[in-house]
């Protein structure tokens, strides 16, 4: 479908739920043994996808990214399907970035070929570690032999565009075997690198058991040696940071998470898939106003499927109020100013380019020092941040303890608000 001429670039998230089986650290919105939904599921994505080309008048993508839960465990025929379904409702832009997140199990070459050849033009490998002691300690299906052969069978199917999740500060996790998972995750020679710190998410089973002293709570002091590790050997290899815990090779920086870090608009699709919309110049969204709405799906799968399988998009314009009627859609709020001025800070702080205080008071009509006054000047008496060429950025001091001066930005925006 084609846009038109005025019409911006959204990205687009597509949520898909399964996995094989449950990993005890993840609170995800995704499930094990409910692959008998699949077909229906399939049906009721293409439905919502159709629906909102539709209605949004069938704006540019630059971005598309398949997440979960477990895209790749998703029959090859239907990822090809919903790729079909986004190409006939949006309008892709040439170079558009299409990303699937994909476990090492999945990864047989002749399976990646075809997803290659479906119009995946990116790959994110959940290799999460190479030793593999802390891969069954983390729940995964692979071991270290297997991402390895997986990246490898990415690269034949065709992939130049290759990532690896890994994962660090783990229960009884030693610095030397952090070290040596980045020194062979460097040797596969990726052309990106996210590297997060595990999270005890509350209500997972592996936070029951550190709680009930059954596993060793996560030292924060050896994951702070782990993550500036991390900085050192992945810059070493040719992977700048560009993100808190994200680092590229030269242009290959995650232009679908580059839009979230910029508080750009997107759009979600599937269950638990949160949007946000706005009116950045797309003709139909002009009612939404300059902040717009943010929205999630629903979370079970069964209730989705029930409500987007026979979604037909309404014609009135899309509003607050018309959102709020969309049957599948859980929540639907209003962003204020305050709001988005805060998220735009907590976002873009995480990038190593920080913000622009010329981009900032272009959007929201002040500078970034008349927006914050005290956030600012406490951040920068305390060095967390620094002003660089115009933008206000993170110091090496700042990433070190980075929700700190997000937080002052996000109460100074609640109390403005
Ligand atoms: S594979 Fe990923 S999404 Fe699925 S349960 Fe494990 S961590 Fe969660």
């Amino acid at each position: 479908m084609p846009a038109g001429p005025a019409a911006p670039p959204l990205g687009l998230y597509v949520h898909i739920p399964f996995c094989e089986t449950k990993c005890p650290y993840c609170d995800f919105n995704t499930y094990a043994a409910i692959e008998s939904l699949m077909p229906s599921y399939t049906r009721a994505l293409e439905r919502e996808i159709a629906g909102w080309g539709a209605w949004l008048g069938g704006p540019a993508l630059t971005s598309i990214f398949f997440g979960g839960g477990t895209p790749s465990y998703l029959p090859t025929r239907d990822l090809a399907r919903l790729l079909r379904a986004i190409d006939a409702a949006f309008a892709v832009a040439p170079g558009a970035e299409v990303t699937l997140e994909a476990n090492p199990r999945d990864c047989e070459r002749e399976r990646l070929r075809a997803i290659r050849r479906a119009g995946f033009n990116r790959i994110s490998i959940g290799v999460q570690s190479l030793d593999d002691q802390e891969l069954r300690l983390l729940g995964r299906r692979h071991d270290a032999a297997g991402a390895i052969a997986a990246v490898d069978a990415a690269r034949v199917a065709g992939f130049d565009n290759l990532s690896l999740d890994l994962m660090f500060g783990l229960p009884n996790q030693f610095v030397a075997s952090w070290e040596h998972t980045l020194a062979e995750a460097v040797a596969l020679a990726p052309d990106h690198v996210s590297a997060y710190a595990l999270t005890l998410e509350g209500g997972t089973p592996m936070e029951a058991d550190v709680r009930r002293g059954r596993l060793a709570e996560p030292d924060g002091e050896i994951a702070a040696e782990m993550y500036r590790l991390a900085i050192d050997l992945l810059a070493g290899a040719g992977l700048a940071q560009y993100e808190i815990s994200n680092w590229a090779r030269p242009g290959r920086a995650s232009r679908h998470n580059l839009a979230y870090w910029r508080n750009e608009a997107w759009l979600g699709v599937g269950p638990g898939a949160h949007a946000h919309l706005f009116d950045n110049g797309m003709a139909s969204l002009g009612a939404l106003g300059a902040n717009g709405a943010r929205f999630a799906v629903v979370k079970p799968p069964r209730d989705y499927i029930r409500a987007a399988a026979a979604w037909e998009p309404p014609a009135a314009p899309v509003t607050r109020a018309s959102l709020a009627a969309v049957p599948f859609l859980d929540t639907v709020e209003a962003v204020s100013d305050a709001t988005a001025m805060g998220e735009t800070m907590m976002m873009g702080l995480r990038l190593n380019e920080g913000v622009s205080d010329a981009a900032f008071a272009a959007r929201f009509g002040k500078p970034i020092a008349q927006a914050f006054p005290e956030a600012l000047t406490e951040c920068l008496d305390y060095g967390l941040l620094c002003w660089v060429d115009g933008s206000l950025r993170l110091t090496d001091r700042g990433r070190m303890v980075g929700n700190e001066a997000f937080r002052r930005f996000v109460v100074e925006a609640a109390m403005a608000g």
